[in-house]
C-alpha cells in the first residue's frame, strides 16, 4: 500500500504532538522595549535576540526607509550580477572596522554565511573539527563541505589538542559558537587560537550572540587573533544578514567561491542600511552595548545562579511537556519566555532560555525571578 505525501505528513506530525515537540508559529506583534503581544494579551518578552532593541530604534527605522525610497525594495538579483548597491561596501568596511579586520562579506543571512563559508574552504581530505553545541547552521556547513567532521565535548580544549593530532588532514577549520546559542556560555577563544596556530588549523567563530553585546559591541573574540570571524545582523544589529569579517585575501575569496554568497540575491538596501544605522550606534554608545549582560547578571544573582557570562540564560528542565508547562506558568504571569526542545536541544534537556535585552527594567526583571523561584524552580 502506498503512503500518500498528506498520510505521510499527518503521521509525523502526530508523533511530534505525542512527544510534546510539535512546534507552531504564534502571532506576535512585537512592539518597543521588549513588549509583545499575543492574542491580545500583552506580554515582556525575554524572548527575543533584538538585544539592543534597535530593530525598533528610530534612527535605524529611518536609515531603512530613507535607503528603501532610494533605491527601492529588492536587489533585483545577485550581487555578483546586477544586485550590489553603494550601501554594501559602507557595511562591509563598518564591520571590518568592528572587527578590526582587513575585510569583510556580507551574506544573505548568518545561516546562509555558514553553509557558505565552510564548503568554500575544505572538502574532501580536510576537517572539520566543531563543538559539539555549535549551532545547526555550522553544522549543515561542515557537512555539507565534504571534509571530515570531527566533534570536540562541548569546551573540552584539551580533547581537541588530542583530535588534532589523532587525525590526518590538510587543511582543518576549528568551528565553535562565541556564545552558545541555547546555553548562553563563551567559547574559550583564545585556547583555541593558541591550539589552531600551533596545529596550523583555521578557527573560525560564530559571534551572533556577541556583536553589539559583549566587550563594549566588538563581540566574543574581540583581542584574540581568529582569522574567521563570522556572524549575523539578525539579532543585537537588529536587521537581517550574516557577514564574514576576514584578511582582503580570504574575503575575495569566498566571493568568488562560497555558492550561498554567489547563487542567491543581495539583501535590500533597506535591511543594508538598517545595519549601517545599528552599527553606527553600537560603535558610539558601549552603555548600551552593556546593558543586555548587566540584565542577564541581576537575573542570575537573584536567583543565586551563576553569573551569566552572555545575555542569555538557560534554566534546563528536563523534559518537554516540564518546558511547556512552565512556558505556560510564565504566560499567564505577563512573561514571554519560549521552551526550547529536542532537537534544538539534546534529549532531556528541554529548557526556557531567557535573553535580556536593552530596553529590560530592573523591576520587570524581579518581577520575573520572583516567579521562576517561586512557581518553576520549586515545581521542578
Ligand atoms: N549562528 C548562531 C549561533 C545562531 O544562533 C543563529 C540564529 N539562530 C545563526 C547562526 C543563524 O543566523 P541567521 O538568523 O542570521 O540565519
Amino acid at each position: 500500500m502506498t503512503t500518500t505525501l498528506d498520510q505521510f505528513a499527518t503521521t509525523k506530525l502526530a508523533s511530534l504532538d505525542a512527544a510534546s515537540l510539535r512546534r507552531r508559529i504564534n502571532p506576535i506583534t512585537r512592539c518597543p522595549n521588549a513588549i509583545a503581544l499575543r492574542d491580545g494579551q500583552r506580554l515582556i518578552s525575554f524572548s527575543c535576540n533584538d538585544y539592543l532593541n534597535l530593530s525598533q530604534h528610530p534612527a535605524v527605522i529611518a536609515a531603512s526607509v530613507a535607503a528603501t525610497q532610494r533605491y527601492g525594495v529588492g536587489a533585483g538579483a545577485s550581487r555578483l550580477v546586477t544586485g550590489d548597491h553603494p550601501l554594501y561596501r559602507t557595511l562591509e568596511r563598518r564591520l571590518a572596522d568592528l572587527k578590526t579586520t582587513a575585510d569583510a562579506v556580507v551574506f544573505g543571512s548568518g545561516y546562509l554565511a555558514n553553509i557558505g563559508i565552510i564548503p568554500a574552504l575544505v572538502g574532501a581530505g580536510d576537517a572539520v573539527f566543531i563543538d559539539e553545541l555549535a549551532h545547526a547552521c555550522i553544522w549543515a556547513g561542515a557537512k555539507l563541505s565534504g571534509a571530515a567532521v570531527l566533534p570536540f565535548p562541548h569546551n573540552d580544549v584539551a580533547h581537541l589538542t588530542h583530535l588534532l593530532a589523532a587525525h590526518p588532514w590538510r587543511h582543518a577549520i576549528i568551528a565553535t559558537d562565541g556564545v552558545f546559542s541555547m546555553d548562553g556560555d563563551r567559547a574559550p577563544i583564545a585556547a583555541l587560537a593558541t591550539i589552531a596556530s600551533t596545529h596550523g588549523a583555521w578557527l573560525m567563530t560564530d559571534d551572533a550572540h556577541g556583536i553589539g553585546v559583549l566587550n563594549a559591541g566588538r563581540g566574543t573574540a574581540h583581542g584574540t587573533a581568529v582569522p574567521l570571524q563570522m556572524g549575523t545582523l539578525s539579532k543585537a544589529v537588529g536587521g537581517y544578514g550574516g557577514y564574514l569579517c576576514a584578511s582582503a585575501a580570504v574575503c575575495d575569496l569566498i566571493r568568488n567561491r562560497a555558492r550561498s554568497f554567489i547563487y542567491t540575491t543581495g539583501l535590500p538596501p533597506g535591511v543594508v542600511a538598517a545595519a549601517i544605522a545599528s552599527l553606527d550606534l553600537i560603535a558610539t554608545d558601549p552603555d548600551l552595548c552593556a546593558r543586555p549582560l548587566r540584565h542577564a547578571r541581576h537575573f542570575t544573582d537573584a536567583l543565586g545562579l551563576p553569573a551569566a557570562q552572555s545575555p542569555i540564560v538557560p534554566l534546563i528542565l528536563g523534559a518537554a511537556e516540564t518546558a511547556l508547562a512552565a512556558q505556560a506558568s510564565l504566560a499567564a504571569a505577563g512573561f514571554l519566555v519560549t521552551a526550547i526542545r529536542p532537537p534544538t536541544v539534546p534529549d532531556g534537556t528541554a529548557r526556557l532560555r531567557f535573553a535580556f535585552t536593552a530596553g529590560h527594567h530592573e523591576a520587570d526583571i524581579e518581577r520575573l525571578a520572583n516567579h521562576v523561584r517561586t512557581s518553576i524552580m520549586i515545581a521542578a
